[in-house]
């Protein structure tokens, strides 16, 4: 029969003691060690209580209803009043009542355990069940003691055997707590079990894991020795290995190229079957036989030849820009006649923007051609077009056969995008392979350093753009035949980005018609107050600006459609970021308005002179190159030819000193178109006759007065309309240029063509 008994009590935490073990304990509070203390005059034994993790208030519920309970086997009084316990766990126990308010006096039961109730052979298999799982658990965790300490063959008891286990497996004190609180022996075993169980397979995978990341550095290596193995028990066996080679092999037959071709790739892969395969000299032969399976040796694709077809797809993608898809059309006219002929390569020269790039593509799309683009901006070593020998570690082919691989075919479109780019230190070598690659007498058996077989560019269409024709090296430019791509109006701007770029950045974006819309008048204002540009990039990129933001707010507040127009166009672009330059507020003397041309478009220029007492020296400051500077002299010495005519004494200019200023804008490359303008100014500030605010002129000046033909006068009228200046002069040799502009630049503007200074001067200061 159980006996409930009264008993001082201890509480612990975070320690789990079971019956069998001799345990040291502390006692802190006084009334416990006093209770102890009495205890040690009776009966000797004390009720050991497990408290829940983590809570601090002691009350009867945050106590365990199973505790221990255990012998005192010696106290020592400590002199700082806590008292120090060795005690001997003897049995379970079932707290019934807590006697006192600070928790020192229990009533408790003793639990009989029932570890009889099993039968022989039950009893037996739990034991073996239990020694076997905690032999593997402790196998798997070095930390815990081994079997035979802890469970030697002479126990054969299960309660004892379960307290050990419990005792020293690595378990969180709620888990060994809940083992033990179970009052029947088999339930109690089977939990046992089940935590072990588990705790053996989580440090199993554990084990796993560390294994597996030991094992993939050494995976590699255990592969290749495999693989070697594999294929000499193959060959004694008299079967092919499928090695590398034989891959090679393979794709070789499938190849479309000439025997010459494939006799040598033949070479290179029995070159690459002696080598040994894990050396680095056979991974570099491994990647130059991939590269030379991978070009399109006689591979083509077919042409379409249908010039009309050609006419549709060119105004089907691009707005205006009559001249220059007449041009191309009648280039690929002559080609789809002459397909063999030395036909010039065509260049598209233009500012950024204006659609080049677009047009090679819409060219490539209309003949049915694979369209590849190579950026030569930047480029100014030789070996990124003809490619590094092989001997270099880390050597690739160059672009031209990096482009060839990308498009697969070796009748391709190539674009070669900025070919004024090319960068100067090393122009010459650049420009002198790309001759070879251009050049129809050369180009059929162009030699690549990586590859090292000749590769026939001869089918290859190959069309550049340039900002600049000047800039294109002086050979390459003899072979090209250069397409204009002048800028746009406003007018035109705004047609391309109404008819073109919306719908391309809605689609982008993802919008529908139904779901936005951008008014022809805010299209208008983006054109004016948010881009400054020859082209119409920064113009779509503000469309896609819009677009984005539009996404956002369909989304984000639910909006059915946007609208966009000149009302709210702040809230999608933020302030307006450009003002037109435009003419002087009053006529001046001594201040000229000139034109300029920028790779970015036309501007205009302000010319100051001021004239002032000193020994005749003359200054020049400002945006001014050396062009610019020999073109002021030039003008001042025609100056003072004509001083008399003027009136103007001979030691005016001994006795004054000139400077000329150009505030900004101006490109020095562009310097002598200003002569006429900076001559102007000179005669204006001598003579303080004050110039009409509503001119603009452009022209070079000789050391006679001679008014010659400069360029980009598209350009430059079309910044001098912005400016809303309606009268610009004109060198008369430029009137082909002039005829050739279109009537909607040139309308509302009062062009004159002038021949020499002489002219100039009677029209400027009247
Ligand atoms: P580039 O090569 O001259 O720098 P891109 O060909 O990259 O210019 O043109 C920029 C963008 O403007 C492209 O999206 C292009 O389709 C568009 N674009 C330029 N000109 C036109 C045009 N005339 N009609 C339609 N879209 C144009």
């Amino acid at each position: 029969m159980p006996v409930t008994k009264t008993m001082p009590a201890i509480i612990i935490r975070d320690v789990v003691v079971v019956p069998g073990m001799t345990v040291n304990f502390s006692v802190i509070k006084k009334e416990a060690a006093k209770a102890c203390e009495e205890a040690m005059h009776a009966e000797q034994l004390v009720f050991v209580a497990y408290q829940r993790e983590g809570v601090k208030l002691l009350n009867k519920d945050v106590l365990y209803p199973i505790g221990m309970i255990a012998a005192i086997k010696q106290i020592n009084k400590l002199p700082d009043r806590t008292m120090q316990l060795v005690l001997d766990v003897k049995s379970r126990a079932k707290m019934v009542d807590v006697l006192d308010d600070s928790f020192t006096q229990f009533k408790v039961k003793e639990i009989v355990e029932n570890g009889d109730d099993l039968d022989r052979f039950e009893k037996e298999a739990c034991l073996r069940n239990l020694r076997e799982l905690y032999l593997e658990y402790s196998l798997l965790n070095p930390k815990v003691p081994k079997v035979f300490d802890v469970l030697p063959r002479t126990v054969d008891d299960l309660d004892t055997v379960m307290n050990r286990v419990v005792n020293h497996a690595i378990l969180p004190y709620e888990v060994k707590i809940g083992i033990i609180q179970i009052i029947d022996v088999k339930e109690r075993f089977e939990k046992l079990l089940k935590v072990l169980t588990d705790e053996v397979e989580v440090s199993r995978i554990r084990a796993n894991i560390l294994k597996n990341t030991q094992d993939k550095v050494t995976k590699n290596q255990r592969e290749y020795f495999l693989r070697e193995q594999l294929n000499s028990i193959k060959k004694e066996l008299g079967e092919d290995a499928v090695s590398e080679e034989a891959q090679f092999m393979e794709e070789l037959e499938k190849l479309e190229a000439s025997d010459e071709v494939k006799e040598k790739i033949k070479k290179e892969i029995n070159r690459l079957s002696s080598l040994n395969s894990a050396g680095s000299e056979a991974s570099v032969e491994r990647g130059y036989i991939e590269t030379l399976l991978e070009l399109p040796w006689d591979k083509m694709s077919e042409d379409n030849t249908d010039v009309k077809h050609a006419a549709e797809v060119l105004d089907r993608d691009h707005y205006g820009l009559e001249k220059v898809k007449e041009r191309i059309l009648e280039f690929l006219s002559v080609r789809a006649l002459n397909s063999r002929g030395d036909s010039p390569i065509i260049c598209l020269v233009g500012p950024p923007g204006t659609g080049k790039t677009s047009i090679a593509r819409s060219i490539a799309d209309a003949l049915g051609k694979k369209y590849v683009r190579l950026s030569l901006g930047g480029v100014r070593d030789e070996a990124e077009i003809r490619g590094h020998r092989r001997t270099y570690v880390g050597a690739m082919p160059g672009n031209i056969v990096a482009g060839l691989k990308q498009a697969g075919v070796k009748n391709p479109l190539m674009l070669l995008d900025e070919i004024d780019k090319t960068s100067a230190d090393h122009k010459g070598d650049v420009a002198s392979a790309l001759l070879e690659v251009l050049d129809s007498e050369q180009n059929s058996k162009f030699r690549d350093h990586f590859v090292g077989i000749p590769i026939d560019l001869s089918e290859v269409l190959f069309i550049a753009t340039a900002n600049s024709a000047s800039d294109i090296p002086g050979p390459l430019y003899d072979r090209m035949e250069i397409i204009e791509v002048s800028s746009y109006t406003a007018n035109e701007k705004f047609h391309i980005a109404k008819e073109f770029l919306l719908k391309k950045q809605y689609e982008k974006n993802g919008l529908k018609t139904s779901q936005i819309s951008i008014n022809d008048a805010a299209l208008k204002r983006i054109i004016e107050a948010y881009t400054k540009e020859a082209g119409v990039r920064e113009l779509e990129r503000k469309i896609g600006e819009i677009c984005r933001k539009a996404a956002r707010e369909i989304l984000e507040k639910g909006t059915k459609k946007v609208t966009v127009t000149t009302k709210n166009l702040e809230t999608f672009l933020g302030k307006e970021k450009y003002r037109a330059d435009l003419k002087n507020k009053k006529d001046e003397v001594g201040i000229v308005r000139g034109l300029a041309w920028t790779p970015v478009g036309g501007t205009t220029l302000s010319v100051e002179v001021n004239i002032m007492p000193g020994k005749g020296e003359m200054e020049l400051t400002g945006q001014m190159g050396d062009v610019m500077k020999e073109s002021a002299l030039a003008g001042l010495s025609f100056i003072r030819s004509i001083a008399p005519k003027y009136k103007i004494a001979q030691t005016f200019f001994e006795q004054h000193d000139i400077h000329i200023h150009i505030p900004e804008g101006a490109v020095p490359k562009d310097g002598p178109s200003a002569g006429i303008t900076m001559a102007t100014a000179v005669m204006s500030a001598i003579t303080g006759i004050p110039v009409s605010r509503n001119l603009a002129m452009t022209g070079e000046i000789t050391l006679r007065g001679r008014v010659l033909a400069v360029g980009g006068l598209k350009e430059k009228i079309l910044a001098a309309k912005t400016a809303g200046i309606k009268k610009v002069l004109v060198p008369l040799e430029n009137k082909a240029d002039i005829e050739e502009i279109s009537d909607e630049i040139k309308e509302g503007m009062d062009l004159i063509y002038v021949s020499s200074m002489k002219e100039v001067l009677e029209i400027a200061l009247w």
